[in-house]
């Protein structure tokens, strides 16, 4: 492990704490994703986090591959962030009326990304995709949502049909407590296939409200749409009048200043926003066109609501990382060239040490898959060798890099990352390599 001076440790140890919060939390975290029982062994508990590094109470320290599952991705405590949070923290917390601060953001969410005409805060991912498929039935007046194989939308009780993330790590086909007739409004079809899609829109396209989707999904580990794909499914979706809804809750801000859509030039009709929002606060938003988001309350009958929805602090937040965003193309080209770099190390170390790895990449969302490939799809990403990531990640943890807990999930580069943080990952990635080969794992 990375000792090191600056970690503000105390006596309390991860495995103390641990210990401890099993007792009064379920499972001792409060997201599934943050269990590392995939991969054996306990969760860090974490005390602070500067750049690109996070420090752990037992005193060690990691580069940050995971950047808050995708927030941060300018770090942490960003210094205009920061200080915009020290604003707002005289002004208030909480006023549950409009502020001139939301009307900023919505503004600038609109003019980022290319498809949206009005957009609404939310609290969090689950309750933009929430709202956001309540909206197109209501819209359209039909109940049946498409959505794929290994993509996840958070937990929305209709939308945990084969999804992915912690629900595809833990191996839970479906999650218990959803009535089936639920269940029954979704179907799940596979990822990437055109196929898949025309036939199901050929048997039931009238009854389809909306078709959701992360455009490049991150919670199979990181999969890319095929070349035409994304266009084939705004064109079937459009055909039928069905809304594309693209779940920008990973993708928004990340791949470019305008997310996904922006980047592979593809307007669907609503969009929802997670985290990125926030600068790492709690927040999400849904938007999209005009005429669909005036069905919402109070201008249409579509009900939607929140107490501390646009709250000022995660408003504050959120928009002065998206003012540092805005117009930044030099930020997406860094984050791109890093991502090369780690891509390039990684693939070589693997070929030098004989492990058969799959990396998909775009931009600064990557994920390694022990697997030969190629990865498209939720089947090819699941006929990885799980115990190898383990082994992996086990590894690279002790060579003081944190990487997502899970082979479904992808790992996230931040702009505080320099040059040099990516090749002591790649140097530790080497001697992890090595180590597995040693222990005698095989890739699938
Ligand atoms: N959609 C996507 C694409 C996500 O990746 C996530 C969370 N990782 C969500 C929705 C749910 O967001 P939240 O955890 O904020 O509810």
């Amino acid at each position: 492990m990375h000792q090191d001076s600056d970690s503000n440790s105390s006596c309390k140890t991860s495995r103390d704490l641990f210990v401890r919060a099993t007792k009064s939390i379920p499972g001792g975290v409060n997201s599934p994703a943050r269990a590392f029982r995939a991969v054996g062994g306990n969760p860090i508990f974490i005390q602070s986090g500067k750049g690109p590094y996070l420090y752990d109470v037992d005193g060690n320290k990691y580069i940050d591959f995971i950047g808050a599952w995708g927030p941060l991705i300018l770090g942490h405590r960003y210094p205009a962030v920061i200080e915009a949070l020290e604003v707002m923290l005289t002004q208030g917390t909480s006023f549950g009326t409009p502020t001139e601060l939301e009307v900023e953001m919505a503004e600038l969410i609109c003019k980022m990304v290319p498809s949206l005409d009005s957009v609404r805060m939310v609290n969090s991912g689950t309750e933009a995709t929430m709202s956001a498929i309540r909206l197109a039935r209501g819209f359209t007046g039909r109940d049946l949502i498409v959505k794929f194989i290994g993509c996840y939308h958070g937990h929305v009780d209709s939308l945990l049909v084969k999804a992915g993330s912690g629900i595809a790590t833990l191996g839970i086909s479906d999650s218990a407590g959803v009535p089936k007739s639920f269940s029954e409004t979704t179907i799940p079809l596979q990822f990437n296939s055109i196929d898949a899609l025309e036939k199901c829109f050929a048997e039931q396209g009238e009854r389809i409200a909306a078709v959701i989707l992360e455009p490049v999904a991150g919670n199979m580990g990181c999969v890319l749409p095929h070349k035409g794909y994304l266009e084939a499914v705004r064109s079937i979706t459009h055909q039928h009048g069905s809304l594309l809804v693209f779940d920008e809750v990973m993708t928004g801000f990340r791949l470019s200043s305008g997310g996904a859509q922006k980047l592979f030039n593809i307007q669907p009709d609503l969009t929802t926003l997670g985290k990125v929002i926030g600068a790492g606060l709690p927040i999400g938003a849904y938007g999209g066109r005009r005429d669909i988001m005036e069905k919402v309350a109070p201008l249409g009958p579509v009900y939607q609501a929140g107490t501390l929805s646009g709250n000022p602090l995660a408003v504050a937040g959120g928009l002065a990382m998206l003012r540092s965003l805005n117009g930044n193309q030099a930020i997406y080209q860094q984050l791109d060239e890093l991502g090369a770099q780690l891509e390039k190390g990684l693939l070589k170390s693997a070929n030098e040490t004989g492990i058969p790895i799959t990396i998909n990449r775009i931009g600064s969302m990557m994920t390694v898959f022990f697997n030969k490939g190629p990865v498209t799809d939720f089947d090819q990403a699941n006929s990885s060798n799980t115990e190898c990531f383990g082994a992996f990640f086990r590894g690279m943890l002790n060579h003081g890099i944190y990487l997502p807990c899970s082979q479904f999930e992808a790992a996230f580069i931040s702009g505080a990352m320099q040059s040099e943080d990516i090749s002591q990952t790649v140097d530790a990635a080497h001697s992890v390599f090595q180590d597995i080969v040693k222990k005698g794992y095989t890739s699938n």
